[in-house]
């Protein structure tokens, strides 16, 4: 049974989606700048996520957002006087690029803000039409005292909030409730848009409102982002689709906790961030920073370390080395498989799935049982374990290894010890197990 916890409910439910299509939306970056690992452990959690529903044999479809239009983005083109266009194209492509090293797999659709005006513009009229939106100064507002839900997901009171507060910024307060832009009246260096209700262009929030309802519907199954968006911005997104529509926007709402670094939570403007390009640069692989964000519960916080992301590297180094050496997969290990799928199915535990293939590794089971399941296993990883080719022998080291066994076979183990050392001189390491003579190049 495939469960997860519920933000909205606080409790782990059994999913159950509403169609033959699980409907999966999740917050995508703003492109001002490259990614952090902060934004990484989120789109990580969430490629998790579409796994395990893919490996629990439902069909998603995945919409992320790309944010191209937000105050940061206006102020990086003016600050290097380059077309907004060029930015947010620049790191759009970084985006995408980042996302295959890290072997996420892409969404079934990637809509922009500025792409999706003509559904935001609609949105914005019904809200209007409807009276829980107004206008002020050029401006439409959402008026959160209309829409008595109002902080069902946040646990947010809305007693007590100053009436007519606004917020016009994109940078919203967390502890304030206040009524949040729609519609903003654009400033001289900002992209506008033409509306019925005067030109300017789209908030944040209305954003992610109208283009999951477009690509999934007015209901659907999951929504999505770090534990950050929960309020003001998933909240705000609720308030706006379910006041539009008057049915019930999203089932279920899963919020990934932090990365953080020295007990803070990693962002950039607290300029505690590292990039992925930060972890290659230092010599280590992309897929090792995936394989340490499967080491924490996705709603536990995760306290960054150069050590710990080296000792994910080490942890993945042995599997890479060990696996080629398994013979050719056939069936599986019934017990260690249904053990992981049970793991992964209670809301996403990756750390005990990643101990259960361990254990399995470790396993005296045939090695070609263990080569199956990890296969298998690694569908929902993620670690590209399947691709991995055995290393080449150099030249004259396979008459060696089997010179050395006949000696072996014969007891004459001085010898067949003086041959395990001129191996070792050619970069070779054998090493006698109850299958036979294993070797693996000898790392430097
Ligand atoms: P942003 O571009 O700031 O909207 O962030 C993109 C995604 O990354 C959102 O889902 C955020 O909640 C998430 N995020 C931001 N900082 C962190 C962090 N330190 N740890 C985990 N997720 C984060
Ligand atoms: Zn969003």
């Amino acid at each position: 049974m495939l469960r997860f916890y519920n933000f909205l409910s606080r409790k782990v439910e059994e999913f159950k989606p509403f169609g033959k299509v699980v409907g999966l939306y999740t917050c995508g970056p703003t492109v001002y700048d490259y990614v952090h690992i902060g934004n990484w452990r989120t789109f990580v959690f969430e490629d998790f996520l579409k796994r395990v529903l893919k490996f629990n044999r439902y069909k998603v479809k995945h919409v992320m957002n790309i944010t191209d239009i937000e105050d940061k983005i206006f102020k990086k083109a003016q600050e290097e006087k380059v077309s907004i266009e060029k930015i947010t194209k620049s790191y759009e492509k970084a985006f995408l690029a980042d996302l295959k090293k890290l072997n996420i797999q892409k969404a079934e659709v990637y809509p922009r803000a500025t792409e999706s005006i003509d559904s935001i513009i609609a949105l914005v009229k019904k809200l209007l039409d409807k009276g829980v939106a107004y206008k002020k100064g050029g401006s439409v507002y959402f008026s959160i005292s209309k829409f008595g839900a109002y902080g069902k997901l946040s646990g947010t009171n809305v007693k007590g909030v100053k009436a007519g507060a606004r917020v016009d910024v994109d940078e919203y307060g967390k502890e304030n409730p206040s009524d949040f832009a729609l519609w903003k009246k654009s400033k001289a260096g900002e992209v506008e848009f033409d509306a019925p209700f005067g030109k300017g262009r789209p908030g944040w929030h209305i954003e992610c409102s109208a283009m999951s309802m477009k690509f999934l519907g007015e209901s659907f199954d999951i929504h999505t982002g770090g534990v950050d968006l929960l309020f003001p911005h998933h909240e705000n997104e609720i308030a706006q689709s379910e006041a539009a529509t008057g049915k019930k926007f999203v089932r279920f709402w899963l919020e990934g906790e932090h990365l953080l670094i020295d007990g803070q939570k990693m962002a950039k403007s607290l300029k505690n961030i590292f990039t992925l390009e930060d972890i290659i640069k230092r010599g280590l692989d992309p897929l090792s920073l995936r394989y340490l964000f499967l080491t924490a519960h996705y709603r536990s916080k995760l306290n960054y370390t150069w050590k710990s992301l080296e000792a994910a590297q080490n942890a993945l180094n042995n599997l890479r080395e060990e696996i080629p050496d398994w013979d050719e997969p056939k069936i599986g290990c019934a017990e260690f498989e249904g053990d992981f799928k049970e793991a992964i199915s209670n809301d996403l535990d990756m750390p005990k799935a990643l101990s259960v293939m361990w254990k399995m590794a470790k396993s005296d089971y045939p090695s070609s049982a263990k080569h199956q399941s990890i296969l298998v296993m690694d569908q929902v990883l993620g670690l590209e374990l399947g691709k991995l080719e055995k290393a080449q022998l150099p030249k004259g080291a396979t008459g060696l290894i089997e010179k050395r066994e006949k000696l072996r076979k014969q007891e004459k183990f001085e010898e067949s010890d003086k041959l395990r050392k001129e191996l070792l001189k050619i970069g070779v390491e054998v090493e006698d197990t109850a299958e036979g003579p294993k070797w693996k190049i000898k790392k430097n």
